[in-house]
């Protein structure tokens, strides 16, 4: 039986951090410590929680919720082996996503170092097909996005997610465009903040900033006939992100989104992320892993399935002022997966405020 103990945590960000949606300062999560004995060993594996108001969580509901799975002892007949029955168990209780993340995580950090291996060489993938990640430029004023993307270029980042819906979105992207070089790929995250003809007409401009792809452009609640239109509109590719969060929307993005961007605060785990990703596959879409600000505990659980995608937005580690974990490992904007077992996280003695 593993043992669950849980704790509040304080992330200040490097920079304050907004989308069309609100701005970040300080990320609130939770991190969770199951510990297992195996064989004469205990072990003692790590998951952080990353709640988000906009999909109803926070972290006072995170810890009111692993609080409540304590009391009811919902893990007592758990292991490290029974990934399948936690889930299946779990998912009779709506919601709380980053709380069953949180565990889900742990308990494949006890398998992995019960086991002696990296969670991804469990998973049989190849480290060496992780793609590229970007590194996410918030909505902020002309002379802050100057300052972020100067400092973007001097670490080398060559790929950029540019944050849109604010009232400059192209006196920004112009901005960030002459700035860097013309190699540097930018990417555009609308986050659910446009109207139908507001995204058609800004389109063309920024396909002409040389934009790979637009993610979320529509309210999750746009009608199918607008999303058809828009989607008949766009010259680039569109990628769902608020609108997919678990297995059941992947069918429906597919009638809109050329993409998905998945995240652990939306489908509460990795084993339903790798349910998402198979079936994203079998409906043609491309697959961004994605993130919010958050340490590089999750940062980290969620980059041991990125051989399997074609974009990553694991840059939430990066956004932080000081990073409480030490996991995957940074050359510019190229991930390295940890060879320690499990997970591979690594708590720091500093940097986590309660
Ligand atoms: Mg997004």
């Amino acid at each position: 039986m593993v043992q669950l103990h849980f704790y509040p945590v304080a992330l200040p960000c490097e920079f304050d951090f907004t989308i069309s949606r609100g701005t970040t300062s300080v990320a609130h999560h939770v991190f969770v410590e199951l510990t297992y004995s195996h064989a004469g060993k205990t072990y003692v594996g790590l998951g952080e929680a990353v709640p988000c108001e906009y999909y109803g969580s926070n972290q006072q509901s995170v810890l009111d919720f692993l609080a409540w799975v304590q009391e009811e002892k919902l893990l007592e007949a758990i292991t490290p082996f029974d990934i399948q029955r936690f889930n299946h168990t779990l998912s009779q209780f709506h919601g709380h996503m980053p709380a069953k993340a949180a565990i889900e995580m742990a308990l494949y950090d006890l398998l992995g170092q019960i086991a002696g291996q990296p969670l991804y060489r469990l998973l049989g993938l190849d480290a060496a097909m992780v793609p590229r990640s970007s590194y996410t430029i918030g909505i902020a004023d002309l002379d802050m996005v100057k300052h972020k993307t100067q400092v973007a270029i001097e670490r080398g980042y060559d790929i950029l997610k540019v944050k849109v819906g604010g009232p400059e979105d192209l006196k920004t992207l112009e901005t960030i465009r002459n700035l860097v070089s013309d190699d540097v790929t930018i990417r555009v995250d609308a986050n659910a903040a446009w109207t139908p003809d507001q995204a058609i007409q800004l389109f063309p401009v920024l396909q002409s900033f040389g934009v790979e792809f637009v993610e979320e452009p529509l309210h999750p609640d746009a009608s199918p006939a607008d999303r058809k239109r828009v989607k008949e509109a766009s010259p680039l590719p569109l990628l769902a992100d608020e609108s997919a969060h678990v297995l059941k929307d992947i069918p429906i993005v597919a009638q809109w989104a050329d993409g998905v961007n998945l995240k652990l605060t939306k489908t509460g785990g990795l084993y339903e992320a790798l349910r998402m990703i198979h079936a994203a596959r079998a409906h043609h879409l491309s697959i961004m892993l994605g993130c919010f600000a958050e340490s590089s505990l999750s940062i980290t659980a969620f980059a041991h399935l990125a051989p399997l995608v074609d974009y990553l937005d694991l840059d939430g580690a990066l956004l932080l002022a000081n990073d409480p974990v030490e996991g995957v490992r940074w050359e510019a904007n190229q991930l390295f997966l940890p060879n320690r077992p499990g997970l591979g996280v690594i708590k720091r003695e500093v940097g986590v405020a309660r």
